[in-house]
């Protein structure tokens, strides 16, 4: 089996081995020990400072992005969501069913987010701002420096979903001002499904400890108490955080820039690489961690299934209108050129 998925992707050697261990026993200084330890990693990785708090969570992505907008917001604020693809759609899900005062900035698939777009939502009083820094359903890696400008200027709290961002593409939550980070185990970590982490800037950490959110598990209040001493109030993916552990301890070795380099230099191989094809890349900015390519005929559910059934290689499906037409091929986890050769050779069949 060879996964192009985005998540879960090709784990790496060393998180297989860990993957095998016992689950221990949790409410332990031992524990609290290593989470400490992989909470000192996680921010020195994400760009931040002690000043920051995490919230571990025993969710998929999609949990921490609702106990996130749930905890974050209330009533009182004026969320504006960036939403262009499903994950957009998402966060305008969340903010309906929570009944939350919200407006949307729609893109169009083929569309790139501009400063132009942002213009009608200057000045109207909106008070945060939700979006999926890469848009993962079409590929998308909005512009993180305007974003951040937009919410310096209009004072609002920005969130960003970065589960396919973060140690996909550069990524500072302080530099950009960022006031709240959602990510998820088996996307840029590469590890198994089932955690997600959300971590706040001390600004947002103030406004949460603020709020009255009606609900037991997702209350983060509780969480920021219980990191403290390193623990969660409720039993996490035990299995799964001393993954983590070890997958931080390992990228702080390599140095950030050169592992995010190793997924550049990967995918910028496969779109060389492809060039000669009939295939298309949209010319919208795109992230590292994955390259969405378009076929000239709809064979796209041909090309998954066969790829499956007959090798054992995994690519993204997409949904909607380009179903037909559109797979995505990741380019993080346990990969190599020469997986990608293969690959290539495998979709040329179906060409
Ligand atoms: C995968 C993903 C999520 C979370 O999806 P889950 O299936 O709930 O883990 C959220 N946002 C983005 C951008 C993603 O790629």
């Amino acid at each position: 089996m060879k996964l192009f998925t985005i998540g879960p992707t090709e784990m790496y050697q060393n998180t297989l081995e860990v993957k095998a261990q016992m689950v221990p026993y949790f409410r332990t200084k031992e524990f609290s020990d290593l989470m400490l330890e992989t909470d000192k990693l996680l921010k020195k990785s994400i760009g931040t400072t002690e000043a920051s708090q995490t919230i571990y969570l025993t969710a998929s992505g999609s949990g921490a992005m609702e106990a996130t907008v749930m905890n974050c917001f209330d009533q009182k604020d004026k969320l504006l969501v960036i939403s262009g693809g499903t994950f957009g759609e998402r966060f305008e899900d969340i903010c309906r069913i929570h009944s939350f005062n919200y407006e949307v900035l729609k893109i169009e698939f083929g569309q790139k987010l501009t400063q132009e777009m942002l213009k009608p939502f200057e000045n109207k009083g909106f008070t945060g701002l939700l979006v999926n820094l890469h848009e993962t359903s079409t590929g998308q890696l909005y512009d993180v420096q305007m974003l951040s400008e937009f919410c310096q200027r209009n004072q609002l709290f920005l969130v960003v979903d970065a589960i396919t961002a973060f140690l996909c593409d550069p990524y500072n939550m302080d530099k950009y001002h960022i006031d709240a980070t959602i990510i998820s185990s088996q996307k840029g970590l590469c590890l198994s499904p089932g955690l997600s982490i959300v971590i706040l800037s001390k600004w947002m950490v103030k406004k949460v400890n603020q709020s009255k959110v009606k609900s037991l598990y997702f209350d983060f209040k509780d969480y920021i108490k219980n990191m403290e001493r390193g623990q969660t109030p409720f039993t996490p993916c035990v299995g799964i955080l001393y993954e983590l552990n070890d997958m931080l301890k390992k990228i702080d070795q390599e140095g950030i820039e050169r592992h995010l380099n190793r997924v550049r230099v990967l995918c910028e191989n496969f779109r060389e690489s492809i060039k000669n094809l009939p295939i298309s890349i949209p010319n919208y900015p795109l992230s590292n961690s994955m390259t969405p390519i378009i076929f000239e005929k709809p064979i796209a559910k041909e090309v998954f299934e066969g790829l499956k059934n007959q090798y054992g290689i995994y690519v993204n499906p997409t949904g909607g209108k380009l179903k037909e037409r559109l797979v995505r091929i990741a380019h993080i986890g346990n990969l190599t050129i020469e997986d990608n050769q293969m690959l290539i050779e495998h979709l040329k069949v179906f060409l």
